[in-house]
């Protein structure tokens, strides 16, 4: 999210004014990014839409779990506030824009592409043609012309009053292995995420891997997780089994 706010907020600093598809074409072919076409292409776009919707939930969940078990003196209730504490924090304070503005970034965008393809009478068979050629060709098709305008001279503007640019600019995304820096795409690549816990596994440490769907988890022992990663880690998310690696 914050890689797609970052993005758009430089793209629509190039724009200047000229939302001309061409030219913003020839700059996301330059630097090479796929933020523009996650928004456009209505598979990704329904993908972000449902995630920033589950993470928005999630952070509210995470917010009355920790009223719960803040006062309690149990040793796994203290343990699980700590977790919970520093969840709360990266999903809130430490977050440079409220969720909620990145869901209205996909919703208005959402809005915007149905209405163009409506207003241009263009046919199912049109629009998949169209969706091919973003996927396939990283194209833009010149019937959601009006699309950038919108985005990029109304949507943005309005969103980015409301973000913190600076911690936008400064937030290290190279991690996510999407950018040009090649040195971090390797180490992003060398990285492994436990599935569950949704966090950085440590270099050396022992995993688990799915048979399945080959998602790891860190191998934790016995009693030094927290109770709900204890109960969660029975399974795969796919609901499949682990061997150790
Ligand atoms: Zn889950
Ligand atoms: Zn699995």
């Amino acid at each position: 999210m914050t890689l797609i706010f970052d993005d758009l907020i430089e793209m629509m600093r190039f724009c200047k004014g000229d939302f001309d598809r061409e030219r913003i074409l020839a700059y996301v072919h330059e630097r090479n990014t796929v933020t523009l076409h996650l928004l456009l292409s209505s598979t990704t776009r329904a993908l972000l839409g449902m995630l920033g919707n589950l993470i928005r939930n999630f952070a509210m969940r995470v917010v009355k779990t920790q009223e719960k078990v803040r006062h309690s003196s149990r040793t796994n209730d203290i343990r699980d506030s700590v977790e919970l504490q520093h969840m709360e924090a990266m999903m809130g304070p430490e977050l440079p824009f409220d969720i909620r503005l990145f869901e209205q970034l996909v919703a208005e965008t959402d809005g915007n592409v149905r209405a163009t393809y409506q207003a241009a009478q263009s046919s199912p068979p049109q629009r998949s043609f169209y969706e091919q050629g973003m996927l396939v060709d990283a194209d833009i098709p010149e019937a959601l012309s009006p699309v950038l305008q919108k985005l990029f001279g109304d949507i943005m503007p309005r969103l980015e009053n409301q973000i913190d640019g600076v911690a936008i600019y400064t937030a290290d995304t190279a991690w996510l292995g999407l950018g040009e820096d090649e040195e971090a795409n390797k180490r992003a690549g060398r990285q492994q995420y436990d599935v569950l816990r949704k966090c950085a596994i440590p270099p050396n440490a022992k995993v688990r891997q799915c048979r399945r769907c080959g998602s790891v988890i860190e191998n934790l022992v016995d009693g030094h997780m927290a109770a709900w990663v204890q109960n969660a880690h029975k399974m795969c998310i796919c609901l499949s089994h682990w061997i150790v690696a």
